[in-house]
């Protein structure tokens, strides 16, 4: 009936006895957790809450934020789950966005909500969850045994995540019980979940790679393993003990890995499926994590508004000496993705090959942004979801990300993407750091400007950059104008800011 609580509803009859949640000290079997979730349900329901409402969970991982996203699906509800690390005013911003009536806190978070209580639009009730006084158990015992008389469609939403909004403020994408079913069949299939298997789940519930993550898993009857937070030696001893077969991190936690010392004497003999991506992996860092793991490393090219996973390099493609390139690659789409490549500036496919801006289109796509028609219209066009990213796909259909769309610049018509005129530009001896931004031309609209960083001692000359570029690249890509600057604006996690690069070039003209 594509509704995401019937896999509970199924593993309760075939294996109620069996563990399918693991948190702390608490295991559960399908059974229990079964029975938790019914009368989570009908406990909002007795609350006062009725299908459409939102409800939103703030915490470190637990174990209650998986069974308050079931128990939303079967009361008609909707989880928003909400990033645990905002700043006060952004989790403000965030649960008015969501509308939430009631919120689920971890007992951690509760000064900051005390804190900004009072800008709180629609929060009737907040329910702590862990801690001295568990609210959320007192909860869980005003329900019953029942199951609420309301059934969500495949097309409602149940679960909202909100998009890291690297530009503007965080947006809700509405997740619905058809695109989390249909993820969570493409990505059991495409990382072999099976009843024996056991997942560990580490990555944020508030991300999909957590929260599509575990479901994807417990689709297919395994237990599930809600690690609290990252502890990277902590979840390396985990690992063998707790006989785990999958788990997925960020390319940055497997760096974190491989300086816990004695990394590679930990039991890893249960491991089956290693899934890395979220963000780019460097490659030396994945040869040597390969050297350090002897199991399946997985590549996951995925997106909030896409549920999750619609890309994956699997194991074979890791080793596959013939292809060493391909560790480069994001992989091919998973069953049930349709991707294709296209010109951003004209909408139109282009060939293999050529960059253009990578569409998804699937049953695994979001129904929209919550309450942003204008942004949600702006992302999926004729039923294309628009990634952002910008990349090509070989001859063999495996997907290479190269760039960000709105980082691209068109100048004469023609688009050029930065990463291209960048790799060139690192290879200019004497230059330490590059950035490749367009600035206004009224001429061409664009132009293509390289700002250099020198290497200590070195200088730089213009025309001499620009010469070299031009034996390497097409006339319109080359910079037309060279700046050699001391250093570049970076955020927190080293990535170049290009609208803050931009901005000087663009001032009183955007
Ligand atoms: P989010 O919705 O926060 O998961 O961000 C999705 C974005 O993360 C994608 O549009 C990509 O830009 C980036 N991303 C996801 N997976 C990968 C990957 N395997 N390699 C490089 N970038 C990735």
């Amino acid at each position: 009936s594509g509704h995401v609580f019937d896999m509970v509803r199924h593993w309760e009859r075939e294996d109620p006895g069996r563990i399918a949640l693991r948190f702390g000290e608490h295991a559960r079997t399908w059974g229990e957790l079964a029975a938790r979730v019914r009368r989570h349900a009908t406990a909002q329901a007795a609350a006062g809450l009725a299908p459409g409402d939102r409800v939103a969970f703030v915490d470190k991982n637990h174990a209650a934020c998986l069974e308050t996203t079931l128990a939303c699906g079967l009361a008609g509800t909707v989880n928003a789950v909400v990033n645990f690390r905002l700043a006060p005013a952004e989790l403000a911003y965030v649960l008015n966005d969501s509308g939430a009536r009631v919120v689920f806190a971890g007992a951690e978070l509760l000064p900051v909500l005390e804190q900004i209580r009072d800008d709180l639009d629609a929060v009737e009730r907040v329910i702590t969850v862990g801690g001295d006084e568990d609210g959320y158990e007192a909860f869980l015992d005003t329900g019953s045994d029942s199951e609420p008389g309301h059934h969500a469609g495949p097309d409602d939403c149940f679960l909202q995540l909100y998009t890291s909004g690297t530009t503007g403020h965080p947006k809700g994408a509405m997740l619905t019980h058809r695109s989390l079913g249909a993820h969570s069949v493409a990505a059991a299939d495409a990382f072999g979940f099976t009843r024996d298997s056991v997942n560990m789940v580490a990555m944020p519930l508030f991300h999909v790679g957590g929260t599509s993550w575990a479901l994807a898993g417990m689709s297919r009857g395994c237990e599930t393993i809600v690690v609290r937070e990252i502890v990277p030696a902590d979840i390396l001893a985990r690992f063998g003990p707790e006989r785990v077969t999958h788990a997925f991190f960020v390319p940055a936690v497997f760096g974190f890995f491989l300086q816990v010392p004695g990394v590679a004497d930990f039991d890893y003999s249960s491991l089956r499926c290693l899934g890395y991506g979220g963000s780019p992996m460097p490659t030396p860092l994945l040869h040597k994590a390969m050297d350090v793991f002897p199991v399946g490393f997985y590549q996951v090219y995925g997106m909030t508004e896409a549920s999750g996973v619609f890309a994956v390099l699997g194991p074979g493609d890791h080793r596959d000496t013939a292809h060493p390139e391909r560790l480069t690659s994001a992989g091919r789409p998973v069953d049930g993705v349709e991707v294709r490549v296209v010109d951003p500036a004209t909408g139109e496919p282009v060939p293999d090959g050529q960059l253009g801006e990578f569409q998804v289109r699937s049953e695994q796509v979001m129904s929209g942004y919550w309450r942003r028609p204008k942004e949600t219209e702006a992302t999926i066009v004729a039923g294309w979801l628009r990634t952002g990213d910008a990349g090509r796909r070989d001859e063999h259909g495996y997907l290479y990300l190269e760039d960000r769309v709105k980082d691209m610049i068109i100048t004469g018509g023609e688009n050029v993407y930065p990463a291209e005129v960048e790799r060139v530009l690192a290879e200019y001896p004497g230059v330490a750091e590059c950035a490749v931004i367009g600035v206004p031309d009224d001429k061409w609209g664009e132009t293509v400007k390289a700002v250099l960083v020198p290497a200590e001692g070195a200088t730089l000359d213009e025309d001499d950059v620009i010469e070299f570029c031009r034996a390497r690249l097409a006339r319109y890509k080359c910079p037309a104008t060279v700046d050699v600057v001391e250093s570049l604006p970076r955020n927190a996690t080293g990535k170049i800011l290009k609208r803050t690069l931009r901005a000087p070039y663009w001032a009183g003209r955007q």
